[in-house]
This record gives structure tokens, sequence and C-alpha cells, in this order.
């Protein structure tokens, strides 16, 4: 309800559990039990986490096909007084989840935009992995084409820090399959399954020994997943960034082949590691 008596409204950006309900925090109840409406990516599953905690407000769609639409008319409602909370299906809003435009478009307003922090898989999957967690990146999704994604892996061959992907279980197979090959099958990778669920599973290993893993077991391909890779520390590592520096520009003009041998003799990269990498279509 709008009352302009009573100032300008709070954009409460709620964390919500990423599995176990019980990961809901008592401020965060508190708070989506006070705001005028919660807007939620989708309304059929809010409503059933909000049922569990008996807690009724009207909910608002807002997702990634209408949220440039909708976000100047929920400012216009904080403008006018009413509170708003901003939930999304799992974990932290923003975090590879609708909502970036709603928060731009409320502080550009001038509003106060509060965050209700909890939990995030991709931190929880950080601080159960055991590699270094003092700098690291978070890289989303990978994207779904096999080029694309082999060529954003190995821009991130030589990065230091430790690397952060969610991905999907119809695709976790291929995806650490490509990054044992890109990064080489020693780099060092957590898969992080299910966490705060039933099946909650935290592998780590070798990257080719964790591809194995998944490639023949089919249980550890259910479910959702983050997937660790230790960013490049060591000589070895820098001989393979190296590698597929020289061999992405030796491919444009000779055999992949020839230029996976030429730059394995120039680096000392493993050639294995090299061949085929930057070559379209491969
Ligand atoms: N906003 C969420 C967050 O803060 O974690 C992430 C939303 S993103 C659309 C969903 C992805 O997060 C899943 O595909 C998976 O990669 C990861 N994820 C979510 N819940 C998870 C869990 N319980 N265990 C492992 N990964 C999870």
């Amino acid at each position: 309800m709008s009352d302009p008596s009573r100032g300008p409204g709070v954009l409460h950006v709620v964390a919500t559990p990423i599995g176990n309900l019980g990961d809901l925090s008592p401020r965060a109840q508190t708070v989506l039990r006070g705001v005028d409406a919660i807007c939620a990516e989708d309304t059929r599953h809010t409503r059933q986490l909000l049922g569990h905690f008996g807690i009724e407000r009207p909910l608002v769609a807002l997702h990634e096909h209408n949220e440039d639409g909708l976000a100047a008319r929920l400012v216009e409602r904080l403008q006018a007084g009413e509170s708003l909370a901003l939930v999304s299906d799992a974990g932290t809003p923003l975090v590879s989840d609708p909502g970036f435009r709603l928060v731009r478009a409320a502080r550009e307003a001038g509003l106060k935009v509060s965050p209700l922090p909890g939990p995030s898989a991709l931190i929880a999957a950080l601080s159960v992995a055991g590699l270094p967690s003092d700098r690291f990146v978070f890289e989303g999704f990978l994207p779904a084409k096999a080029g694309a994604r082999r060529e954003r892996l190995q821009a991130l061959v030589a990065e230091p820090r430790t690397l952060l992907f969610y991905e999907a279980s119809h695709r976790i197979e291929e995806m650490l399959a490509d990054a044992a090959q890109v990064f080489g099958g020693d780099r060092k990778a957590v898969m992080a399954r299910e966490l705060t669920k039933l099946f909650e599973t935290v592998l780590d290993g070798p990257l080719d020994a964790l591809a194995a893993r998944v490639q023949t077991e089919a249980d550890q391909r259910k479910g959702e997943f983050v997937v660790l890779i230790e960013g490049a520390g060591d000589d070895a590592d820098a001989r393979l960034a190296e590698g597929h520096r020289v061999y992405a520009l030796l491919s444009r003009e000779m055999k992949p082949s020839l230029a996976a041998k030429l730059a394995a003799d120039i680096t000392g990269a493993p050639r294995k590691a090299l061949y085929g990498q930057g070559t379209p279509g491969a």
C-alpha cells in the first residue's frame, strides 16, 4: 500500500536457501513477512518457500524477460513508500540470477537498497573446497556451445586466482572433460554437488580423475554443481598457458597436428594438452 507520508520504501535483497530450508535466516523471515510485496523469479517456487514459513505476501514475477520493463514501475512503488523484497529461486539474488536492473534502477533513483545476506552456492562451495580462497574469480555459467566454452576456458588457463563456475547436470561431464583438456589433467579441481541437500558431495582431485569419475558414475552427474579449479601457479601452468598461446597463433597458418608439435617444442607444454585447441569447430 502506498503511503507518501512514510517516505520512500526500501528494496530488501534477500538471500534464500540453496537446498536446506533451515538456512532461511530469522531476519530474512521477518523482513519477508513485513514487506508490501515480494519480487520473485518464479512466483510458484517462492510461494512454496513462503508457505513453509507461514508467510503470505503479494508476489510480483520478476525475471530476465520482464525485468527491464518492470523496474521503472517497481521504483515508482518504492518512491511511493512501499517496501519491497527481491528474492530469486535459490541463494543470493543477482548471483547468476535476475535483479541487477532493478537494483541499479533503485540506486539511480536514490532509493535505499539493503542486503539480507545468506546462502550462495558459490561461497558455500569455496568454503569447503580447500583451494586458495584469498583471491578468486567467479565465472558463472560457461557458454553452452562446445567451441565457445573451450575458448572461454582457454582464456582462463593462466589465471592465477581460484576459478569458480556454475554448471548444470546435463553439461557437467562435457565441462569437466573440456577443462581437463584445456587446463591439463593434473590441475587440481573440486566439484561441489547438491550443497546443503541430501546428496551433498564434494569431490576433489586432478581434473582428469574428476572428469573420469563423473563420466563413469551416473550419480555424480545428478543435481546442481559448482566447479572450482585451482589457479595457475607454477611453471607447468605457465608453460601450458604459453603453449596455448603459441598453438593458437601457429594453427592459423598450418595443420593443427604440426602446430601442436611445434608449440610443444617451443614452450615445453605437453603436446596432447594443446592439440585440437583453438581450431574452429574443434
Ligand atoms: N543465486 C544462486 C546462488 O547464490 O548460488 C545461484 C543461481 S544459478 C541460476 C543456479 C546454479 O547455482 C546451479 O545451476 C548450480 O550451478 C548452482 N547451485 C545452486 N544451488 C546449488 C547447490 N545446492 N549445490 C551446488 N550448486 C548449486
